[in-house]
């Protein structure tokens, strides 16, 4: 667990609650100007930033785990990776930002004096904005699987047998279905009373419908707690939320098993042996590689 709490991609619910509490705040305000800090954050040089100058915010949604800002035809759609967030302030301070220094990548000033800050902890920077006519021109966009949370049982059964591989690694595959990440398809499967290491392929009718409804009740779950909370405190309510994901030592609180966990080479897995694995705990890689 080399990597805090704060280090996670925000996924479907974090991201669906930013929209939300964008509509909320920011949704019929006009965009003064926006100042890009972090010149390689904003991924498109055409429109530029300043053909927003001016204009209203029409909208907030997502698509899959990136958010969409909508101003009539023009999007800015911003996927935030592990260290990025977003910062809704009610007053921001009148002087311009100075590009390249801080962890701020982008503001965007509203007529209101207020605004919102992208911002991007550490130094790999990874958080990437792009200001498009069409949000099929943002690559992840375009190659997006059907939405985790829209899918019916037949369409969700179809994508995760698309692909033959472990259902772990299939769940979070963006291209299969879109919104899922690390931490929720742990809670994911733990519901399910699936091992992260099932392969797909193998799955029987009832399994597959399980993994169906666990998708389904635990994203909505974790939107409705989430919905209305504001970006300040969307990571603290996650956390609360989770079962398993980030748990490692303490006990299920299905069954009271000690939670286990797999590490990988920047990221971490964790799981309940006795609900999902037969009370058999998984091999952990990169234990067994040092060990060897
Ligand atoms: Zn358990």
């Amino acid at each position: 667990m080399g990597l805090g709490y704060g280090w996670a991609v925000p996924e479907l619910p974090e991201v669906e609650a930013l929209a939300a509490d964008l509509r909320e705040r920011v949704v019929g305000r006009v965009i003064e100007r926006v100042e890009v800090c972090a010149i390689s954050a904003l991924k498109t040089f055409d429109p530029p930033s300043t053909a927003l100058h001016g204009r209203p915010v029409t909208g907030a949604g997502r698509f899959g785990k990136f958010l969409d800002i909508a101003s009539g035809e023009m999007h800015l759609v911003v996927h935030l990776s592990r260290a990025g967030w977003l910062h809704y302030r009610d007053a921001l301070p009148a002087a311009p930002l100075k590009p390249g220094k801080g962890p701020i990548a982008l503001r965007v000033r509203l007529d209101t004096g207020g605004g919102f800050d992208l911002t991007e902890q550490g130094t790999q920077k990874r958080l990437a904005a792009y200001l498009v006519r069409d949000p099929s021109q943002v690559p992840g966009v375009a190659k997006l699987g059907p939405d985790a949370l829209g899918s019916d049982l037949p369409t969700f059964a179809d994508r995760m047998r698309s692909r033959r591989g472990q259902v772990k690694g299939v769940l979070t595959d963006q291209e299969v279905l879109a919104g899922v990440g690390n931490a929720y398809s742990d809670e994911i499967l733990h519901r399910a009373r699936l091992s992260p290491f099932a392969i797909t392929d193998r799955l029987s009718e009832d399994q597959m419908a399980a993994l169906h409804e666990a998708t389904r009740a635990t994203l909505t779950e974790a939107t409705e707690r989430l919905v209305g909370q504001g970006a300040a405190n969307l990571k603290g309510e996650k956390k609360s939320g989770l079962v398993v994901h980030n748990r490692t030592g303490l006990p299920c609180p299905v069954c009271g098993d000690t939670i286990r966990e797999v590490s990988f080479a920047d990221s971490s897995l964790q799981y309940c042996p006795t609900c999902q694995t037969g009370g058999k705990p998984l091999a952990d890689r990169r234990l067994s590689k040092l060990l060897r």
